[in-house]
């Protein structure tokens, strides 16, 4: 039987997300357009399978106006969404973001806007 390996697959040259992450973690933030009150709580690797998972969260004791008639919403509660990118840093990435729920008491439950859903984006929400 004739078998026919390299020993060493691994080039120098090949950077990884995780060393991007490491050197530079506001490049993440950047690239997801993350500003505050938004920010990145934690971020693993799974090289072999290529996957990243980003946790993201959006800060607590920050106003949400109403984009209705500009007042402070309140926000009693968060959901937990996640979105996925196909080729993120070419890893298929999962965001998981705690997106706070706001509510106006004169017109009721709004949005916050999700920065990393604008146009031009390929993030997907799958959940
Ligand atoms: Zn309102």
């Amino acid at each position: 039987m004739y078998s026919h390996y390299k020993t060493n697959e691994t080039s120098p040259l090949k950077v990884t997300p995780e060393d991007i992450y490491m050197q530079d973690a506001a490049i993440f933030a950047a690239t997801l357009g993350l500003s505050h009150p938004w920010q990145i709580t934690s971020v693993s690797f799974a090289k072999d399978a290529k996957r990243m998972d980003i946790s993201v969260e959006f800060s607590g004791g920050s106003v949400l106006s109403c984009p209705k008639c500009g007042k402070e919403g309140n926000s009693m509660c968060t959901e937990t969404e996640c979105w996925f990118h196909d080729d993120f840093f070419r890893y298929q990435t999962y965001l998981h973001a705690r997106v706070p729920c706001p509510e106006c008491t004169c017109c009721g439950a709004f949005q916050v806007e999700r920065p990393w859903s604008r146009k031009g984006s390929r993030f997907t929400l799958i959940q």
